[in-house]
């Protein structure tokens, strides 16, 4: 499917007269659109809801947007909860599903009333030692072990990830759980990442379904809800088919029809804690051409850099570039594009067929409403962008300001050192 950018080369044009490349920006009707589509999908659920995932894209205000569909938050460290409740997202309509959990962190998530998802069995003392006792709705992590296969795809490798319990100690967690006066009880599992297919939910809702129902047997627990947790992808390459997310639930409501009604489980609650699916497509950066270099092979340096977005440099992921304007120009060169910082991994592209591209043109890097800005961080002391909203209106909304000299060395404040940094 051919990718294009949710903003026009006129439209970007003025708002770079106010605010300078680079930035991230992002689609408030697109973002609409989707979560609409996502509550459609599992409507047929009663208990549903999505829990949005911070880390992907921790801005209040996106949030907020998602809050007014009924979208809680999945929260896994203290700012992250300090975020949620800064925007009046608290009690159950926070998931902490957080690992190697700090206890403070469990002592705030118990404050805020957070449905706590523990991510292993030794947790359950370590809970109930920082808070005192166990809460009466609790969650567990599963991680059954071994390769997650769709046919004979290996999806991901659940056996060499660190999260989650293994199928004895989820049995066992709930027994001990029960003993200790946990009332209401989910299971959560993630085995999964990025998945372009239609068929992850379904197949990972079916193992938690026949794994709650024995639990629920063996255990005597009441299942309140199971957690699908993250995993639905995007297609970042222009050759991948998109999800259909009214596919998806349709297909998690087969399988819940199946497996969980005939047990008599026709009340368990649905939930979900999509971050990429979300945010993903409805965000982008925006960086300007400012330098061509021709040596071993072809660069075109940007203003942007892997501080703005890490993906390709950690991952090597593939993020779709237009160049805007030159869209329908052959893309008969082939370029590196690069940003400045001192490590040669700092490219958002290799060997990528584009127009040819000129000093001053704008490069919209797609997908990046996840997982992009909130990735980055600041070496060679470059400083995180702005994250610009364009609204269903056209018009744009500052939601975070770029960052500034003194945001970068602020924290020698307390140094006679700081004083003179922060003074210029
Ligand atoms: C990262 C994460 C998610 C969101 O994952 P996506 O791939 O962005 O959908 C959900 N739940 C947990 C526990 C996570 O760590």
């Amino acid at each position: 499917m051919k990718k294009e950018p949710f903003v026009t080369k006129e439209q970007l044009e003025e708002i770079v007269k106010e605010y300078p490349t680079p930035f991230h920006l992002y689609d408030e009707k697109g973002l609409r659109r989707n979560m609409k589509a996502l509550k459609e999908a599992f409507a047929w659920n009663k208990g549903y809801k999505e829990y949005f995932a911070v880390k992907a894209t921790p801005n209040p205000f996106l949030i907020n947007i998602l809050k007014e569909y009924g979208c809680g938050c999945d929260c896994s460290s203290y700012t992250e909860l300090m975020l949620s409740e800064a925007i009046g997202v608290t009690g159950e309509d926070i998931m902490f599903s957080s690992n190697d959990t700090p206890a403070e962190e469990f002592a705030y998530a118990e404050k805020l009333g957070a449905i706590i998802n523990l991510d292993d069995i030794t947790h359950i003392d370590f809970l109930e030692q920082t808070i005192g006792h166990i809460p009466e709705t609790i969650s567990c992590r599963y991680n059954p072990g071994g390769l997650f296969k769709i046919s004979n795809d290996i999806m991901d490798n659940p056996g060499d990830s660190k999260y989650g319990m293994t199928t004895e100690q989820l049995f066992e967690s709930f027994k001990i759980l029960k003993e200790k006066g946990a009332k209401e009880f989910g299971i959560h599992a993630f085995l999964a990442s990025n998945t372009v297919t239609n068929d992850y939910y379904p197949m990972l809702a079916k193992i938690l379904f026949e794994l709650a129902v024995k639990l629920q047997m063996e255990t005597g627990v009441h299942i309140k809800f199971i957690n699908l947790s993250g995993g639905i992808g995007i297609p970042y390459t222009p050759d991948q088919e998109p999800n259909d997310i009214r596919m998806i639930g349709d297909g998690v409501r087969r399988v819940y029809e199946e497996v969980l009604t005939p047990a008599g489980m026709g009340d368990v609650a649905i939930y979900t804690e999509l971050g990429r699916f979300m945010m993903g497509p409805y965000g982008c950066l925006v960086t300007k051409a400012i330098h061509e270099k021709h040596t071993h092979k072809e660069y075109v340096g940007v203003d942007a850099c892997a501080v703005n977005l890490m993906r390709p440099a950690m991952y090597g992921a593939y993020h779709h570039i237009t160049v805007m304007g030159k869209e329908d120009i052959p893309c008969d060169h082939k370029y590196d594009i690069a940003g400045s910082l001192c490590e040669n991994n700092d490219k958002f592209a290799i060997d990528r067929m584009l127009p040819k591209i000129d000093k001053g043109d704008l490069l919209v890097i797609h997908d990046t409403g996840a997982h992009g800005f909130s990735m980055g961080y600041n070496y060679n002391g470059k400083l995180k962008s702005a994250e610009l909203l364009l609204k269903e209106d056209g018009t744009v909304q500052l939601i975070r300001r770029a960052e500034t000299p003194a945001d970068y060395f602020a924290t020698f404040d307390c140094f006679d050192i700081g004083k003179k940094l922060l003074e210029e």
